[in-house]
């Protein structure tokens, strides 16, 4: 059952709480009748029923419990309805999402899905402290970036209702989640991205490498952007991408690159004097890997603009290091140029 954008088990959610009779269908749909967990009904006959596919409850004796699972439990537990949801929570994981049973054939499949199964743990404690319910206005602000929900569910993407920013989990390539990206959805709130708790070291993770399918990686190529969405986006379309959270490839990321022993790497970074820089830096630090500069279509200049076609078409046609380079030069363009003007008028494209 899908709540609140994350996978919820909702058997052993109500394990907790009643007794099902054994060998009963718990598939979907309603459970059978179980006896009500309300304390204050104090009947044994079976007059408890659950929905098993929407998060609703209801008891035929009339007890009082009748609505939704955030109701029933704060009633039972003599609780709030927000701590009520916060049981429910633990029992959410994040949905492995379309593509992932291709993905767990892998040679190293089931230790993957082991690594999920720990980075949901880690995950769902973190995101406790803010809610996981996203408002219109983050999920337009996802949609206009192509982020639906099933990457929602897929990536645990919560809403920091205070600061009113998009919360993305950051995990380590061993799925082990090690801080939060908070996004601003509006223009005016400054600095884009924070990160939490405080401190937290953004470029000592690879994001997203989690989740890649290392075969396609070995196969195929890795391409690195620059922030977190596009590499929600671009995983999206079935695209092997990490990100690198902004300035400038580490020597750490660099290190985790190499361990996942791409057959190349495209560089997708923005198309403005940051993302030339970015290219140069990252190019200066993975030498042994063919290397790639993904161009541009007309008038886009960044992965989140990209339809699922261009997207591959930039892929297919990027262009090697050397040509990139050149291109630079007969531009007349040197990367370590200055003045934001000129870098505006830089056309990777
Ligand atoms: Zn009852």
């Amino acid at each position: 059952m899908n709540y609140r954008g994350r996978k919820l088990d909702a058997v052993a959610l109500w394990e907790e709480f009643v007794d099902f009779p054994p060998n009963a269908d718990l598939s979907g749909g309603f459970a059978p009748l179980v006896v009500c967990p309300n304390p204050d009904h104090g009947s044994t006959k079976k007059h408890f029923q659950i929905n098993l596919e929407k998060p609703l409850v209801h008891c035929f004796a009339l007890c009082g419990i009748s609505g939704t699972y955030e109701k029933a439990i704060a009633l039972v537990k003599g609780i709030s309805e927000k701590e009520a949801r916060k049981v429910i929570v633990q029992h959410t994981r994040v949905s492995l999402g379309p593509g992932s049973k291709r993905k767990s054939r892998g040679a190293d499949g089931r230790v993957r899905r082991a690594a999920i199964g720990d980075r949901d743990e880690n995950a769902v404690a973190r995101l406790d402290d803010f809610s996981t319910y996203l408002p219109p206005v983050a999920l337009e602000y996802l949609s206009a970036r192509g982020i639906d929900a099933a990457a929602i569910s897929t990536w645990g993407l919560g809403w920091d209702a205070d600061e009113r920013r998009i919360v993305i989990p950051a995990d380590d390539e061993r799925g082990i989640s090690r801080f939060l990206i908070k996004r601003a959805i509006r223009s005016k709130d400054w600095p884009k991205y924070l990160y939490w708790p405080e401190g937290a070291v953004k470029t000592a993770l690879l994001f997203g490498a989690c989740k890649l399918d290392r075969k396609q990686v070995s196969s195929h190529g890795l391409v690195l952007c620059e922030g977190s969405l596009d590499a929600i986006r671009l995983q999206g379309m079935g695209i092997q991408a990490t990100a690198i959270l902004g300035t400038g490839l580490s020597d750490r990321q660099a290190q985790i690159i190499r361990s996942l022993r791409p057959r190349r790497i495209f560089f997708m970074f923005d198309k403005d004097g940051a993302g030339i820089r970015n290219t140069e830096l990252a190019a200066s630090k993975l030498t042994k890997c063919p290397l790639f500069v993904c161009l541009y279509p007309k008038g886009k200049a960044d992965p989140a603009e990209l339809t699922r076609k261009e997207a591959s078409h930039a892929i297919d046609t990027a262009l090697s290091m050397t040509a990139f380079k050149r291109r630079l030069r007969e531009r007349g363009v040197s990367p370590k140029v200055k003045s934001p003007k000129r870098e505006r008028k830089v056309a990777l494209g």
